[in-house]
């Protein structure tokens, strides 16, 4: 049987992340997934790392947009409503954690880990030679509402206290920035030292070569196997089986797959989104992301197109499909922007992995000696990705870590 120190299961930008940190520190490590890395949430997100993110998604406040939600209506949410019963709980709790003042608390708590967030990409970037994937470019903002723009007042101050530069736009100020928009919107904001990716999948894929170059190995094998022998972890893989004293579960939004098994159930629910390339009219062109922020979605510049991804749907896992947001989202993203032809015949679909405190759980996973956990990463998990890496690594040999574990250990759920 083959031995290895550390067992990563799960090979999105978070788990390979973590494989890369292990191995750069001379741990022999295996990253186990069934797929190839970066092909699951982790291959369709927008690209943004949200280093600036001050106040994370919170529950609608105002009556007007759950009316426009319950009815459908709502470009930026869906739901399915035979599983409403299922996430009510959930929901309850997102709503507590949607108060302003809890809001302001986990910006707080956040801060030092979101601070982390691009400094750590940019280590793993320059070693992965991956730098022709980023841009540092900046991610503007758009606010069609006067009202909705003066709602972001707080989040500016909190912004400005934190030392996070956010620029106020008028229109031609924004449109100085991204000539191709027409004038639909009133308000910009920009943040100038957010980076993003033109290539999520192409990203993870390039951590993922660094790791094999610094001895890692990647082995297909499905997570679901992993057991318990005497006080080590076993896991049936194509190469055979394998066993290690560590393991680091970091399934993204399978993880319940395999924790459920061994007696560990963590409030996760999933948050779906959807995405689709489209062909930009004529000289069209983006430079950065953008959020049409009164309608809930967002327009990345990607290798493979202009990439239009949705807000959420709440619905369970592994139900159908259900891309209705394209419909009521495409006629204000095509008066915003030149949208040719849709690039793919259907969209992609992709399960945003959330607890409603809006932090991911990172350490040991309770009751189970030598299992860490990594997942819950909700709407930052490319932004959070090497941050986590580095965390688990820390963790996992013994050394300082470079943030307060506490806020994300599982145990808060007790
Ligand atoms: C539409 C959309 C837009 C987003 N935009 C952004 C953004 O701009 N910025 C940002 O920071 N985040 C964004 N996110 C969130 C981000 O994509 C996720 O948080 C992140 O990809 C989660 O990464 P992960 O590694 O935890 O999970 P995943 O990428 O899902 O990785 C989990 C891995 O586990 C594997 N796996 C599952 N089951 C098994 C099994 N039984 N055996 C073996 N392997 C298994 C899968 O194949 C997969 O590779 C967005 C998400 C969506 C849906």
């Amino acid at each position: 049987m083959a031995r290895t120190d550390a067992l990563v299961l799960g090979a999105g930008i978070v788990g390979t992340s973590i494989a890369l940190h292990l191995a750069k520190r001379g741990l022999s490590v295996a990253l186990v997934d069934r797929a190839g890395a970066g092909e699951g949430t982790s291959y369709g997100n927008t690209g943004i790392i949200e280093g600036n993110t001050i106040l994370p998604h919170a529950f609608p406040s105002d009556f007007a947009t759950l009316l426009r939600i319950a009815f459908k209506r709502a470009p930026e949410a869906n739901y399915h409503l035979a599983f409403l019963p299922q996430v009510a709980p959930w929901l309850a709790a997102f709503h507590a954690w949607s108060r302003p003042a809890r809001l302001v608390e986990t910006a707080h708590t956040m801060r030092p880990f979101f601070a982390r967030a691009v400094p750590e990409h940019e280590a793993l970037i320059a070693e992965a030679n991956a730098a022709q994937h980023v841009r540092k470019t900046g991610w503007l903002k758009l606010f069609r509402r006067d009202r909705s723009f003066a709602g972001t007042a707080r989040e500016r101050d909190l912004a400005a206290g934190f030392g996070i530069t956010t620029k106020t736009l008028d229109v031609d100020g924004a449109r100085a920035l991204e000539p191709a928009l027409e004038p639909v919107f009133q308000h910009a904001i920009f943040l100038p030292d957010v980076v993003s990716v033109s290539n999520p999948l192409a990203l993870t894929r390039a951590y993922a070569r660094r790791f094999e170059a610094l001895g890692g190995v990647m082995l297909t094998g499905d997570a679901r196997t992993l057991t318990r022998d005497g006080g080590r972890w076993r896991i049936a893989t194509d190469a055979g089986p394998l066993d290690a004293s560590q393991v680091v579960l970091a399934l993204g939004p399978w993880s319940p797959d395999v924790l459920v098994p061994l007696g560990i159930r963590l409030p996760l629910a999933v948050k779906r989104g959807y995405h689709r390339h489209f062909r930009p009219n004529g000289n069209a062109a983006l430079g950065r992301p953008v959020l049409d922020a009164d309608r809930g979605y967002c327009l990345a510049p990607m290798a493979q197109g202009i990439r239009l991804t949705t807000g959420v749907e709440f619905a369970a896992r592994d139900a159908p499909a259900t891309p209705v947001q394209f419909g009521r989202l495409l006629p204000s993203a095509r008066e915003l922007f030149g949208l040719g032809e849709p690039v793919e015949a259907v969209p992609w679909m992709g399960a945003r992995p959330c607890f409603a405190d809006s932090r991911p759980v990172i350490g040991p996973a309770p009751g189970q000696p030598g299992l860490c956990l990594a997942y819950g990463h909700g709407h930052w998990g490319l932004t959070l990705g090497p941050a986590t890496g580095r965390l688990v690594a820390e963790l996992l040999t013994g050394a300082t870590p470079f943030v307060d574990p506490t806020p994300f250990r599982a145990e808060r759920f007790e």
